[in-house]
């Protein structure tokens, strides 16, 4: 049977440090603060949000929801972003996304000051990544597997890594980071050929793909690594990763199960994030 690799784990060695940093930044005169900014009321959104604010208040960082209707138009949206995005209070600012389909990000992900933006979506901090120039920030998400493999002692280096997904905010950043590590990275989509037998050649495999249930037994090598990012919901109705985890851990070594995950570590790499952000006012300060 695998060894389960929780989430709360990784996220409970990391908060004493968080919590350090915040005071020392406090204890200097700098309160760290995030601001949220939604637009209307997804249920994830609003799952995650909670999720934020009962972590965050942990730590002692300030949280700012700037909340909106989704009847807002693109012309208020970026006016108020811009608020939000000039206010030297605060520290970072995460934006709940897909936005409402009458809303373009594009705008405010070119307008979002790089120093704020800490789940990574502007292009200045995204190339940064791609260029392992760790003065920016990396996306929530892949950087949580990354503190996940660091914190379980996985050996990175020379290991076969299938990621099934490609998108821009796991897949593709994700693939940079294990590349850093020296990791050889096969990455994995919706047209790949037999992707079971490339699953099957990873010491470590990572399911990003959003499909519930799809990495079955026999995409997995026996006492592979599994780590699993997806969030779906099963055919009754209950939270499920992209891995058909019963049937897996009879075969991993590992496996980060679904919830209590990867989920679990990326408000804590959000606050390390904000951190980050505010100590960087402090240096430019001084
Ligand atoms: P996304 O933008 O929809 O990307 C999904 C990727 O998976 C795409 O590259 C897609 O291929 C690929 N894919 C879809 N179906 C596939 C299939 N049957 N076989 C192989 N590849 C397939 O999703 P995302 O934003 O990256 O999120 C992925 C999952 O992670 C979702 O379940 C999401 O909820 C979850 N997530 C979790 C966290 C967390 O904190 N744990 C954070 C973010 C996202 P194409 O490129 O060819 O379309």
């Amino acid at each position: 049977m695998a060894e389960i690799l929780k989430g709360v784990e990784v996220a409970n060695a990391m908060r004493e440090g968080l919590i350090a940093k915040c005071d020392e930044l406090k204890a200097k005169g700098v309160a760290p603060c995030l601001a949220i900014v939604r637009v209307g009321e997804r249920p994830d959104d609003l799952a995650y949000e909670r999720g934020v604010l009962k972590r965050f208040e942990g730590l002692g960082i300030k949280v700012r929801v700037e909340a909106f209707d989704e009847k807002i138009s693109q012309g208020e949206f970026e006016l108020e972003f811009g608020r939000v995005n000039e206010e030297n209070d605060i520290h970072g600012i995460l934006l709940f996304q897909p936005l409402p389909k009458n809303l373009d990000s594009e705008a405010v992900k070119k307008a979002i000051n790089p120093r704020k933006d800490v789940d990574c979506m502007c292009e200045a901090n995204m190339a940064k990544v791609f260029k392992g120039d760790d003065s920016g920030y990396v996306p929530c998400t892949p950087m949580a597997v990354m503190e996940i493999l660091k914190h379980f002692e996985i050996p990175v280096s020379g290991k076969d890594v299938t990621i099934v997904g490609r998108s821009v905010v796991v897949g593709k950043p994700l693939s940079m980071l294990l590349l850093g590590e020296n990791a050889t990275v096969t990455i994995c989509h919706s047209k790949t050929a037999d992707l079971a037998e490339k699953c099957r050649r990873a010491d470590i495999l990572i399911a990003a793909a959003g499909v519930a249930k799809m990495i079955r037994a026999d995409f997995i090598k026996p006492g592979a690594v599994v780590i699993d990012v997806g969030i779906n919901i099963d055919d009754a109705g209950n939270l499920c990763g992209d891995v058909d985890f019963e049937k897996a851990e009879n075969i991993a070594s590992r496996i980060t199960p679904v919830p209590g995950g990867v989920g679990s570590v990326t408000t804590s790499i959000l606050a390390s994030n904000t951190l980050k952000s505010a100590g960087m006012v402090l240096n430019n300060a001084g």
